[in-house]
């Protein structure tokens, strides 16, 4: 080969990686010919061989619902190029899956094609479509114009920063008072998990109009303040929109890796760094370099423990329809657990009463899997006896990429359970 054929072809190769690396700036990744499995493992050791197989990260797989027991089947999104490989691996070991989602890019296209469609510019939270999943920059739009409209009763609170410098939007309601009990709720604090903001906005907006109208919500916003954070990881979630709709972590660099981002579920005090989460970087439930690493977390340590008296911390995520206590790091109850699993009993049988959607509900440990470092266990080991956190819909027909037309029914339904929860703790004061 001639010099000069060399150096057209290393020319060439420049171009190839100049392409590339354009292609991973400005567009948006695809998902065309990715396919959803769900895997159903009969016994501990097809178990053991699915966690091998999530711990290979050449295959590109990401687990949407991880391997843990036989009780609970595994959700897993595989790449085009590795579907043979799958298949073949599955076959060879006689594991029984099927597919969920034919073609993920397919459902996807779908979905944006709904979120073109909603109302653009609403001027008022009367005219915002619930309907519809919307971007980070409507849902602040939202906030402010709930602030607006309800002056005495809805205030806007900055916690904090995210990592790329936005700010961590806490709406607080309260009827007055000073060092009342309070409530915590978030959503959103997996960026994928897109039912759990659009939820969100609808509960944001049910309590200004139920204030005053449901006896039940005014008797406990006479009591007690109800702090929301509707976008938790607003960096995570801007990115589900310009760029990866299937990112989950934080937009955190991580030194001495490629990948980006950490869990944050996977980032607080109570167990942190145990079973159940993960030291590397390219992990899904990457628990990050320190505990409270990442700001979205840490911003949230800081406000319960300045605002001292948090009575409930609801904490929302999909999917798998569950509702959960602590602890996820040990097997051990926790020292309310009668009086929390009572609870989650109620709390999901209202929610079931609407539309029929069934929840499981118990300790994370037993009812998901072991996890550590998660919210709830950090919230109840502060001292905030009705820590809970909610899967919401569905049971993996759409997982993350829940159609639009069920936010309503899901905001509806859950509001059910939210409501039983903050009803309990204004009568048991503690
Ligand atoms: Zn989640």
């Amino acid at each position: 080969m001639s010099s000069a054929d060399e150096e057209v072809r290393g020319n060439m190769r420049g171009l190839w990686f100049l392409a590339a690396l354009v292609v991973a700036v400005f567009s948006k990744e695809t998902f065309e010919g990715h396919q959803v499995f769900r895997i159903t493992a009969k016994d501990e050791v097809e178990i053991r061989l699915l966690k091998d197989l999530s711990e290979q990260k050449d295959l590109g797989l990401d687990f949407w619902r991880e391997p843990v027991g036989v009780s609970l089947p595994v959700d897993v999104r595989v790449p085009f190029p590795s579907l043979q490989a799958l298949r073949a691996f599955l076959g060879y070991h006689e594991i029984h899956y099927e597919i969920m989602i034919q073609d993920l890019q397919d459902v996807l296209d779908e979905e944006q094609e709904m979120t073109r469609a909603r109302v653009f510019q609403p001027r008022s939270t009367d005219e915002y479509d619930y309907e519809h999943y919307h971007t980070l920059s409507e849902i602040n739009t939202f906030m402010d114009m709930l602030v607006q409209e309800n002056p005495k009763l809805v205030s806007k609170i900055v916690i904090g920063q995210s990592y790329e410098g936005r700010p961590l939007n806490v709406l607080k309601f309260s009827t007055g008072g000073t060092k009342r009990p309070g409530i915590w709720i978030d959503t959103g604090i997996h960026a994928r998990e897109w039912i759990t903001p659009a939820s969100g906005t609808w509960f944001a907006k049910k309590i200004v109009t139920d204030y005053g109208r449901d006896p039940a919500l005014t008797a406990i916003l006479d009591k007690m303040d109800i702090f929301l954070e509707l976008v938790t990881n607003p960096d995570g979630y801007e990115y589900t929109h310009t760029s990866n709709r299937m990112w989950r972590k934080t937009r955190r660099i991580n030194s001495g890796s490629s990948c980006f981002g950490v869990d944050p579920n996977r980032n607080w005090g109570t167990g942190y760094g145990g079973a159940g989460s993960s030291s590397n970087p390219c992990s899904e439930t990457y628990r990050g370099p320190s505990v409270y690493s990442e700001s979205e977390v840490k911003s949230i340590v800081d406000f319960t423990k300045s605002h001292g008296n948090l009575k409930a911390f609801l904490t929302i995520h999909s999917y798998s329809q569950m509702l959960l206590y602590p602890y996820g790091d040990t097997s051990t109850p926790c020292v309310d657990e009668a009086e929390l699993d009572e609870l989650a009993l109620k709390a999901t049988s209202n929610l079931e009463s609407l539309y029929g959607t069934k929840y499981t509900y118990g300790s994370t440990f037993d009812t998901i899997y072991q996890a550590s470092g998660v919210t709830t266990d950090w919230a109840y080991d502060q001292g905030v006896k009705y820590s809970y956190t909610f899967e919401l819909r569905d049971n993996g027909r759409y997982g993350f990429v829940l159609p639009a037309d069920q936010i309503i029914p899901t905001a509806q339904e859950t509001w059910l359970a939210l409501m039983a929860i903050m009803e309990h703790a204004m009568n048991n004061p503690y």
